[in-house]
Order: C-alpha cells, then structure tokens, then sequence
C-alpha cells in the first residue's frame, strides 16, 4: 500500500524483556519494516560489525553528533550512550516505508514528544520473576546490577501508561505477530489514509 508518510515505530521496554531478539525476528522474516541501526559509545561484543548492530562512535564523536542535532533522540544507559539517528528515520517515512526503532525507555518517551503521531509498543515481561531470569541467564551481570537492573525495570514498567500498546513478550513468535498485527491496524487507520483517499471524493 502506497503512502504519503510510513509509520514510526518504536519498540521499548525493559533490559531484559527480549526487544533485540523479537526485532531480530521480526527482521529475519523479511516483513516491509526498516530498521533504525543506532549509535552508541559502548564496544561492540562478539559478533557485533559496524553499521549492521550499531554505530560505533567514541564519546567525543557521540557528543558531536548530539551537538550537530544529528539524533532523534538520545539517552545514556548504564556507562554509555545511546541515540537514533535522524536522517536515516527522516528518509524512510518521507518514502512511504515504516521504521522501526528499538530502545530504551527514556530515549522513547523524547520521541514521543517530537513524534507523538509515532506508534508506541511496550514490551512487557509475563512477570518480574521471568525477567531476573532472562537477565541471570545471559551470565554477563553481578547480582548487585542485576538488581540495579530490576529497580529500574519497575521504574520504566510504571511508565507503560504513556505507550499506545502493551506485548507481552511470552513467546517470541506470539510477540512478534502481535506486533505486525498493530502495524497492519495502524496502517489502516483514517487519519492516515484521508489524504491518500481525498482526491477519489473530489473527483
Ligand atoms: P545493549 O547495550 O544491550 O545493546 O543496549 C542497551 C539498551 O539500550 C537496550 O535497552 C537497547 O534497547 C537500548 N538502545 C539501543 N539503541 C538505542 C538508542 O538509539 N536509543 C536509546 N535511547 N536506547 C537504545
């Protein structure tokens, strides 16, 4: 379907709930979704390449970028930074193509205030207990930021109240086709449409 503007779609919630995994999925199944490659200051990790995961910048050129109003937004978490680039989401939705951007909680609500025609997807853990295990699991934090992790996880679960949806990550497939089915209704949606439809009741 042809558009004027595609979507802006942000996905967030807490460490740990599975964003990178389900929007890995929803990439691997070659949906129309583009995805937004992020900057940030921490070292890539084993397997991680330049450009493909995120950029890698150093602190001075993160902070260059920020002065330069080259982020959509940006947000430090734990000892690095972390910010979207503007002009590769700009293009995208000028195109007609929806965008995704998979973040963390305070980088999303500053973009809901620049784009509050933005679709925003929680995505919720089924409890506080499967999320300390998903964190515990991945084996790379100390049980002090662990719990650090899981103080902050309540505090960003508080804040669903300003998303437009709630997924509950349970199964990775169940999410992710809950997922496309909210891009499928948005992409329905009137006030998108109007114009696209406008010129067929002047005619
Ligand atoms: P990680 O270091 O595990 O790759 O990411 C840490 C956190 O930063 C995750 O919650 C991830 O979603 C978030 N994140 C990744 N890219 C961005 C971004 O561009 N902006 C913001 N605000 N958060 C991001």
């Amino acid at each position: 379907m042809k558009r004027d503007k595609g979507l802006l779609i942000v996905l967030s919630g807490p460490s740990g709930v599975g964003k990178g995994t389900v929007c890995g999925e929803l990439r691997r199944q070659d949906t129309h979704i583009q995805y937004s490659v992020s900057a940030t200051t921490r070292s890539p990790r084993e397997g991680e390449a330049d450009g493909v995961n995120y950029y890698f910048k150093s602190k001075e050129e993160f902070k260059r970028m920020i002065e330069n109003n080259e982020l959509l937004e940006w947000a430090q978490y734990v000892d690095n930074y972390y910010g979207t680039p503007r002009n590769y989401v700009e293009e995208v939705i000028a195109r007609g193509q929806d965008v995704i951007l998979e973040i963390e909680v305070q980088g999303a609500l500053q973009v809901k205030e620049n784009f509050p025609e933005g679709v925003f997807i929680f995505l919720m853990p089924p409890s506080l207990k499967v999320l300390r295990e998903r964190i515990e699991g991945r084996g790379t934090e100390t049980k002090d930021l662990i719990d650090s992790r899981m103080t902050i996880a309540k505090e960003e679960i508080e804040l669903m109240d300003k998303y437009d949806y709630v997924v509950e990550n349970d199964e990775v497939s169940a999410a992710v086709e809950r997922i496309k089915a909210i891009v499928t209704a948005e992409n329905c949606k009137k006030e998108r449409l109007i114009d696209k439809y406008k010129e067929l009741v002047e005619e």
